[in-house]
């Protein structure tokens, strides 16, 4: 009985996501879902992607915490439309809340959108939100075990970044066999190296998204 309980819920969670997706369609808009376990560092990742993407395209940001609005106070200052979703405990985003965020963002005046979901390696994944693109950030410092103990958030993405790097020569994480190990689960995923911190391998993370984004409205 459990387990129809929980198929009832993630199938009404597929209609409103697919909701979702025929609106970010008719907007043009590529959607980025950016999962990871706390303190990995994607409020950073999101800050240093909105200044190399600016530019070039309008950016919105929804944030996912299950409490507080430090994140989302945080990309406000770059003024750029947030909206901040508390999930009053709920660990992961879901498609109803992702569609109540969007009729408080300029969806005719956005290109990308990027969704900071809940720190959580586990059911943001179960959970679609009508996303273009799912991505896992990885920092360093948590240890290169994680596709161990996590299979399925890697199984699931189509980008992991390993957040800083810049703390590899005082870390045990072996980037080679981290690689290794990810692309063996997941042959086509992406894999970037970058630090929020200095900066470095962001350019090419954000070429990623910008070539995702171009992809998309060339209908692919
Ligand atoms: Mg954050
Ligand atoms: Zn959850």
């Amino acid at each position: 009985m459990k387990v129809s309980v929980v198929q009832d819920i993630l199938s009404a969670n597929d209609q409103l996501a697919m909701q979702n997706r025929e609106l970010f369609d008719k907007h043009d808009i590529c959607v980025i879902n950016l999962m990871a376990s706390p303190g990995s560092g994607k409020t950073s990742l999101i800050l240093r992607t909105i200044d190399a993407l600016r530019s070039q395209l309008r950016i919105g940001v929804i944030e996912g915490d299950i409490a507080s609005t430090v994140d989302a106070d945080r990309v406000a200052a770059k003024s750029v439309p947030v909206v901040q979703i508390n999930t009053g405990g709920q660990c992961h985003l879901d498609a109803p809340m992702i569609q109540r965020a969007l009729k408080q963002l300029p969806l005719a005046d956005l290109d990308l959108i990027l969704i900071e979901n809940v720190g959580n390696l586990v059911c943001p994944v179960a959970f679609g939100l009508g996303e273009d693109l799912k991505v896992m950030l990885a920092s360093a410092p948590e240890g290169d075990d994680k596709p161990y103990k996590y299979p399925g958030i890697f199984l699931a993405v189509d980008a992991v970044v390993i957040n800083k790097v810049d703390l590899l020569p005082y870390l045990r994480f072996d980037v080679a066999a981290f690689r290794e190990l990810v692309r063996g689960m997941n042959p086509d995923v992406r894999l970037f190296e970058v630090s929020c911190d200095t900066g470095e391998g962001i350019e090419e993370w954000t070429a990623w998204v910008s070539q995702e984004r171009a992809k998309r409205l060339h209908g692919s």
